[in-house]
């Protein structure tokens, strides 16, 4: 078998990037992380640790919620993989290709729906922003967290617990 082949069949492309960053980084390139890695570039959309974990099982494949968890953080490190807090209490994960432009996101408090928007406004602003500050933009992140439509018009008002740093309901 070649480098370039898998041990997994129907691999996605983008797997090679991953097995590169795993060498660069002197990490053993394992066929669990590989399995795992795998399961977020194929899926789109914002997954936890427990979704992926029932999608590796849906695969046949028993990975421990650790190496899972181990593996997204190598994957975010590595900038394949963004993770999110939407403030329902664990991260989520998505793979970033394919994400141009970059999507920003609504997220609604009330029912957890996460919509995601594009906006080129947005896109420029970080440049100018940038610029003003003789910084080099790289990517830029926009979260906001309200009501969305469906909630408000279902009488739902807007609670400050919901909007407060996640960090600090844990005190
Ligand atoms: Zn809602
Ligand atoms: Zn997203």
């Amino acid at each position: 078998m070649s480098a370039i082949e898998s041990a997994i069949p129907m691999a996605s492309p983008y797997l090679p990037l991953f097995r590169r960053y795993l060498r660069q980084q002197g990490l053993p390139v394992t066929q669990q992380r590989e399995v795992v890695a795998d399961v977020v570039f194929t899926s789109s959309g914002h997954l936890s640790v427990e979704e992926i974990e029932s999608r590796l099982k849906e695969r046949g494949e028993r990975i421990g919620k650790a190496t899972i968890y181990r593996t997204m953080e190598i994957l975010v490190r590595s900038g394949l993989v963004e993770d999110h807090d939407f403030g329902d209490g664990f991260k989520r994960y998505e793979h970033l290709f394919g994400h141009h432009p970059v999507r920003e996101h609504l997220i609604c408090t009330h029912c957890r729906t996460v919509t995601e928007v594009q906006d080129r406004q947005v896109e420029r602003l970080q440049g100018e922003l940038a610029r003003r500050h003789g910084f080099l933009a790289a990517r830029h992140r926009l979260e906001i967290h309200g009501l969305c439509a469906d909630c408000q018009a279902g009488g739902v008002t807007l609670q400050y617990k919901g909007l407060t740093c996640p960090a600090l309901d844990v005190a």
